[in-house]
């Protein structure tokens, strides 16, 4: 089996690789940018990386456990595709996407949510989302 840090394309679409991309931040990297940080979001589902989606989502709204590994039937994600990233200020930032996915031999499902992003000391955090139908 190819090691993680090979992975190319990296789980959130980009052609560059885990390595060059989301991998930096899961190792503890600053995201640069609330997109960025959304992205390596996905890619930790992808790759069922609870502790880093429990660490970069904001104080406030971060639950206790995500129990991604006993979630049945488990997903396999598809895709994501970012439609919109909106700085509202320095420190907040609206970030739109679209991520696929099945469960189990079901049909692909569809995940558009816009979610929102705040920076404290330096570091953006996941806030919250609205998912869109
Ligand atoms: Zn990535």
């Amino acid at each position: 089996m190819k090691s993680i840090d090979t992975l190319t394309p990296c789980p959130c679409g980009n052609p560059a690789g885990y390595s060059q991309c989301c991998g930096p931040l899961h190792d503890g990297a600053t995201a640069a940018t609330a997109e960025q940080l959304m992205r390596s979001r996905y890619s930790a589902y992808v790759l069922k990386r609870e502790d880093y989606l429990l660490a970069s989502w904001h104080a406030d709204t971060r639950p206790a456990s995500l129990r991604l590994a006993a979630q049945q039937p488990p997903p396999t994600w598809l895709g994501l595709e970012v439609r919109r990233q909106q700085r509202v200020d320095d420190d907040h930032a609206i970030v739109e996407f679209v991520a696929r996915y099945r469960l189990g031999g079901g049909r692909a499902q569809r995940q558009h949510e816009t979610s929102r992003f705040v920076r404290e000391d330096g570091r953006w955090y996941y806030h919250d989302g609205e998912l869109k139908s």
